[in-house]
């Protein structure tokens, strides 16, 4: 696997690591989400949910999109998808216009970039059987000609995630939360897709279910040439699934690279910060904890300047809190949104 594209705070990203055509693309995603108040329900405030954000993801990658809860990686999801409409912005799949598609163009998108929840036991319908809640998009796509057809296709995405025909007769309250996730993941690919967004997939899970998934995941990736997003808030989860990752802090990416030299060589502060919560197998390695001070910040009135100057151990009075730092790239398509490190 190679990396995903770098990306800025603004409107340029650059062409993918592999130096090939970017499946998908996102420039400066904005989404913003109004409060109303009043008796007139007017809109008083706004949650600025993601500011900005862009990146371009080659066929076959997998990016890595990380942060507190919050800080709109997973808005940023749904909005690749358009299931929430952003505000502004630009998302592209395969050189096709996802903002701004119609109703039958999103349609075909739909076929094409799907999601997985993170959580299983609420999002698959408990009425409903497991062949029903799979066979759901093959009947709307009109994917399967004959009865015999959709249940063969059925079957043949039970075996694909590793369950077994015996299993479309049931509903999900019969199966564990690992299971569940695989019946997740057999309804996502379903339609065949191209791309999958990823959104927390494995968070509600135990450990090791979680590395029985993710093995699943990669294993699907080499089988079907899947593309990634993989959102999580946890480093560790996203450490040996991306080939590159992005971090995000208030709805901004400040600092992407590929995984290696994003675990080894931290740019941004508070990068640093969340690498240092990340366990170390190896005893031998000792890793400072770097608390931060303080929780993230309403996105309601995020701080001016750097979004993380409030919390940030080496923030600079005059600079950081005035000036908004721009996602620069480092080398090697390591790129840090620091005025102290880039
Ligand atoms: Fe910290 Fe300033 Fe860098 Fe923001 S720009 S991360 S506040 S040093």
């Amino acid at each position: 696997m190679s990396g995903a594209t770098m990306t800025d705070a603004g409107t340029r990203a650059t062409a993918p690591a592999a130096g090939g055509k970017p499946l998908l693309q996102v420039r400066n995603l904005v989404k913003h989400f109004p409060i109303r108040g009043g008796l007139l329900s007017r809109v008083v405030d706004k949650v600025h949910a993601v500011d900005g954000v862009s990146f371009e993801l080659a066929a076959g990658e997998t990016l890595g999109l990380v942060g507190e809860s919050g800080c709109g990686k997973s808005t940023t999801g749904r909005c690749i998808l358009r299931l929430i409409e952003p505000t502004s912005g630009e998302v592209v799949f395969d050189g096709r216009p996802v903002t701004g598609a119609g109703k039958e163009a999103l349609r075909a998108f739909a076929r094409e970039m799907q999601i997985i929840f993170q959580d299983p036991y609420a999002s698959l319908n408990p009425r409903m059987t497991v062949g029903a809640i799979i066979g759901e998009a093959l009947t709307i796509h009109k994917l399967t000609r004959t009865p015999a057809e959709y249940n063969d296709r059925i079957v043949e995405l039970l075996e694909t995630v590793g369950l077994s025909a015996d299993h479309a007769r049931r509903y999900p309250h019969e199966f564990s939360g690992g299971q569940r996730q695989r019946i997740g993941i057999a309804r996502a690919l379903a339609v065949k897709p191209r791309l999958v967004i990823c959104d927390e997939a494995v968070s509600a899970l135990d450990v090791s279910i979680q590395a029985q998934v993710i093995n699943l995941l990669e294993d699907l990736q080499q089988q079907l040439g899947l593309t990634y997003v993989f959102i999580a808030h946890d480093l560790s989860v996203v450490e040996h699934t991306s080939d590159r990752v992005a971090v995000m802090y208030l709805g901004r990416i400040v600092e992407i690279a590929t995984a290696h030299a994003l675990y080894s060589e931290p740019r941004h502060p508070y990068t640093e910060a969340l690498l240092s919560a990340v366990p170390i197998p190896d005893p031998s390695i000792k890793r400072q904890r770097i608390m931060l001070q303080g929780d993230v910040p309403s996105p309601i009135h995020p701080p001016s300047g750097c979004h993380f100057h409030t919390r940030c151990p080496i923030a600079e009075k005059g600079l950081c809190d005035v000036k908004t730092p721009v996602l620069q790239d480092v080398g090697a398509g390591h790129a840090v949104a620091c005025h102290l490190r880039s």
